[in-house]
């Protein structure tokens, strides 16, 4: 079978690669051509753990090119992995999505389906559909799948060759077959549904896993307020098998390039059938607000933030990625470069990233240490595995005044308790070890 993926992005390459590794041979399409080198020449343009590695051992059944033509024309399936941004309004942009389905539709001179794994609002799979049979160039059948992605940054692989499930949203029998057959030697249930059941699957899932975290998110603002450790709360709940202990840390908030969008694209869609999601609603603004927090606790130990020397450990949304899409740190540090603070920064990936937004305003440190040392307040964004093996007492030896604010509960309260700072975090008690005064 040969199969072609548009888009080598977090999903495309992943797709593809994991499709190569079970026997397939993929050629993957994308319109980078700086991306399309550096893969040609083994390297993975995003980070992602094991990928790279697994892009190597399988380069001979692997094809990286631009010319989305000569690989179209004769795929017996072509997957969709392209971007579906955010708009303005909160409806995802299609027009990628739209602009690959044109150069299929151009493209194409035998039978083919097409397998759309964006994640696309409910309703676009039939779009897709009408799209190329309007503008088939040859005499040839189409048959579209809806094939959503479920897999997270940071452990996107092992979430593709081990998926949770694999949906399969179909209006046909024929896509459906062939699709079961491209993943036969997946281990992982598969759900054969109708497309738009198929595209709702996936929304519902994200939105979902995001109104999760707000929940205890808000959860843990209160405890703050009444003195109780939503790190106890979380545990206690999470041995219930109805909830489950997963997706249950509070923090500053999801990013990513998943929820946010996800969220309001659901919502938008609702929206615009006169019908008003509450829930996801909530979860939204919540989200938004806890971006936010460690900011606003800030204040409660300095005025402003004008010349204090500022260390901040963690730029991406989440550990094991390079994205830095709707990172907290993305909101946060531009009110600090505002307040005019000085701001030196580590993170173990992400840096380049932001050295793309931010190149003269921030000093990027590689160590932990030389980030920390004489800074007047942490910040602590991503909890990093270097972040949270570190050692409690070196912020006391290094900072000059040890006042840490945690956004992901990084450390367990009692090795705090013997640290000597002020460690401020989400949704537990502040330990004031210095037994310095508030402002
Ligand atoms: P991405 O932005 O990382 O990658 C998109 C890629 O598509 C880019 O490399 C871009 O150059 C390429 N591209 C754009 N137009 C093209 C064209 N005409 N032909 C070929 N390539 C083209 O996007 P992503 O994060 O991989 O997300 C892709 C889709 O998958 C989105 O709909 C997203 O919501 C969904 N999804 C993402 C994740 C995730 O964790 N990132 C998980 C599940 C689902």
């Amino acid at each position: 079978m040969k199969i072609a993926v548009a888009g080598t992005g977090y999903v495309g390459l992943v797709t593809g690669v994991c499709l190569a590794e079970h026997g397939h041979s993929v050629s993957c399409v994308d319109i980078d051509n700086d991306k399309v080198a550096l893969m040609k020449a083994g390297i993975s343009p995003i980070y992602e753990p094991g990928l790279e590695e697994l892009l190597v051992e399988n380069i001979n059944r692997l094809n990286f090119t631009t010319d989305y033509k000569a690989v179209y024309k004769d795929a017996d399936v072509i997957f969709i992995g392209v971007g579906t941004p955010e708009k303005q309004d909160g409806s995802a942009n299609l027009s990628y999505v739209y602009e690959v389905a044109d150069q299929i539709a151009q493209s194409i001179e035998k039978d083919c389906v097409v397998v759309v794994k964006s994640t696309v609002p409910i309703g676009t799979n039939d779009k897709i559909e009408d799209l190329i049979n309007s503008r088939l160039v040859h005499d040839v059948n189409v048959y579209v799948a809806s094939n959503p992605e479920f897999l997270a940054q940071g452990t996107a692989v092992r979430d593709t060759l081990h998926a949770s499930r694999i949906v399969i949203g179909v209006e046909d029998t024929y896509a459906a077959h062939v699709l079961k057959e491209v993943y036969k030697d997946f281990d992982a249930p598969i759900v054969v549904t109708n497309r738009k059941s198929a595209e709702m699957i996936k929304y519902a899932s994200n939105d979902f896993l995001a109104l999760k975290i707000s929940f205890i998110n808000e959860i843990a603002n209160l405890c703050e307020i009444i003195g109780a450790d939503i790190e106890d709360v979380a545990h206690g709940m999470g041995y219930d098998g109805r909830i489950g202990n997963r997706f249950l840390n509070a923090g500053i908030g999801y990013g990513g390039s998943c929820f946010p969008k996800d969220t309001k694209a659901l919502h938008w869609l609702a929206n615009f059938h006169d019908y008003e999601l509450k829930t996801v609603k909530a979860a939204i603004d919540v989200n938004e607000n806890q971006k936010l927090k460690l900011i606003k606790k800030s204040r409660k130990y300095f005025d402003s933030l004008k010349g204090l020397n500022i260390a901040v450990l963690g730029l991406t949304f989440k550990p094991g990625t390079d994205d830095l899409r709707e990172a907290p740190s993305l909101v946060n540090i531009p009110i600090m470069i505002e307040d005019g603070a000085n701001i030196k920064a580590w993170d173990p990936i992400g840096v380049e990233n932001f050295k793309k937004r931010f190149p003269n305003e921030i000093t990027y440190c590689n160590t932990i240490e030389v980030t920390l040392k004489d800074a007047d307040v942490c910040f602590i964004f991503t909890e990093w595995d270097e972040v949270k093996d570190f050692d409690l007492l070196q912020y006391s030896k290094l900072m000059r005044t040890p006042i840490v604010l945690d956004g992901r509960n990084c450390y367990d309260l009692t090795s705090v308790r013997k640290a000597n700072l002020i460690y401020d975090s989400i949704g537990r008690e502040t330990v004031n070890s210095l037994e310095l005064s508030l402002v």
